[in-house]
């Protein structure tokens, strides 16, 4: 068989905790994406451990340690380094609803890894003698770029239904090849997806978004059919509306999480509120949409300094950040004449010159306030409002207006007796 060959280069804290529990006669193998991750020449810090012995015996070992997932036989231990790492007993499925299994103990490592999704997160390494075992040959696989479901895949995915969603990250992230069959099963289930709850569907997301370039993942949902169940906002777009749509949020650093959600949930339009309630998304991540996709449709001013601050009042000044961030994206992912990103740059400097000089655009901005109104004898209501509004448009005309006497003066003019 063509196995893996060589060593991964494994935590020492990793070789610890599997030689204690060696030692003690419980068969442990490093296990799961950091195997696969280290064949690819990825190197990562959480490392998992598969082992014979019960979660009280590992309980019992290490100290401190604590029960993560109990029920799944799951236990917490900190390594030599400080770090913490899972081990889990070995487990078989014996039940399952398609949302979540039920496990029990299983007595030997080849049960535990077939259980497991795909070929490519079924090889354990022995971080002891250094050896692989690989029964669903996933190192191959791996190297000929194919995803491939251990088992027959229409179970598998019947299962666990998040596995579909598994199947189209790992395929989109390490640039995989789906298998014929399990490609034919994956896309029979996409329509049991809506069964997941909405919190797991959107951590799925979230994680298809966090790859160098999400759209490789993005565009298997779509050919799936997964997005036309999971987000069927979106899959309404055309073609090229979406072949942009994945381009800008390639464009967009991935350190920068919640730019590439606006990018990817802005095209939602009016329902984007109800369609991050369903997927569990936090208010304040729908407001951060809301907002900046209420800041995309504010048309760019022209590069000069007035009309940067008319701008950037409607924007918000907070914003303008990163609403010139997804404007620069949705340019380049256009590929845009010259000129036009030439006009761009221009635009982006005299706004942010606007900021730094710290010009008025807000009515906090202001060099008088509600309680100067107040002793010019106006009574708090709409004509507050209104006066601040008119005072506002002239220190934007012309910043030099914002003085205290100026205003107070600009403001007595106004006032409707
Ligand atoms: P990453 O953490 O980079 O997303 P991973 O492979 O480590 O990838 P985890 O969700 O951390 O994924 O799971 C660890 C391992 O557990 C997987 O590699 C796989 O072997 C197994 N596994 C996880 N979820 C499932 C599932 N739904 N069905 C079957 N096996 C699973
Ligand atoms: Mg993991």
């Amino acid at each position: 068989m063509n196995g893996p060959q060589g060593k991964l280069d494994v935590p020492e804290a990793v070789s610890a905790i599997a030689r204690k529990l060696q030692d003690r006669g419980y068969d442990t193998w490093a296990v799961g994406g950091a195997i696969r991750d280290a064949l690819l020449g990825e190197s990562r810090g959480d490392w998992d451990l598969a082992t014979a012995a019960p979660p009280d015996a590992v309980r019992k070992l290490f100290r401190p340690s604590y029960p993560v997932g109990i029920q799944f036989g799951t236990v917490a231990v900190r390594g030599i380094d400080g770090q913490v790492y899972e081990v889990t007993t070995f487990r078989r499925d014996i039940e399952t609803d398609g949302r979540h299994a039920v496990v029990e103990y299983a007595e030997t490592l080849d049960e535990d890894l077939a259980r497991r999704d795909f070929t490519i997160n079924a090889i354990a390494y022995d971080p002891l003698e250094h050896k692989y075992h690989d029964p669903f040959s996933g190192w191959q696989d791996l190297q000929s770029k194919v995803l491939r479901c251990v088992g027959t895949p229409a179970t598998r995915f019947a299962e666990d239904y998040l596995r579909v969603l598994r199947g189209l990250r790992f395929a989109g992230r390490f640039g995989l090849e789906i298998e014929p069959s399990t490609w034919k099963a994956l896309t029979d289930a996409v329509g049991n997806l809506p069964r997941l709850s909405g919190e797991r569907v959107r951590e799925e997301i979230v994680k298809v978004m966090a790859a160098a370039a999400p759209s490789a993942g993005l565009a298997l949902y779509r050919d799936s059919g997964a997005l036309a169940v999971l987000l069927p906002e979106l899959s309404r777009l055309g073609a090229s509306g979406w072949e942009m749509l994945l381009a800008t949020i390639d464009r967009l650093p991935g350190h920068r999480q919640h730019l590439r959600q606006v990018a990817l949930l802005a095209p939602v339009g009016p329902a984007v509120e109800e369609t991050m309630k369903r997927l569990r998304f936090s208010n304040a991540e729908l407001r951060d949409v809301q907002a900046l996709s209420g800041a995309l449709e504010v048309p760019l001013p022209d590069a000069d300094a007035r009309a940067g601050r008319r701008w950037l009042r409607e924007v918000g000044p907070e914003r303008a950040r990163d609403t010139l961030r997804l404007h620069f994206a949705g340019e380049r992912a256009s590929g845009e004449r010259q000129a036009e990103r030439i006009r761009l740059a221009a635009v982006a400097r005299q706004l942010l010159g606007v900021l730094r000089r710290r010009e008025p655009v807000t009515l906090a901005d202001l060099a008088i306030d509600g309680n100067d109104l107040k002793e010019l004898g106006l009574r708090p209501g709409p004509e507050f409002g209104r006066i601040l509004d008119l005072c506002l448009d002239a220190v934007i005309d012309d910043p030099e207006m914002n003085e205290h006497e100026r205003l107070i003066e600009y403001a007595r003019n106004r006032i409707e007796r």
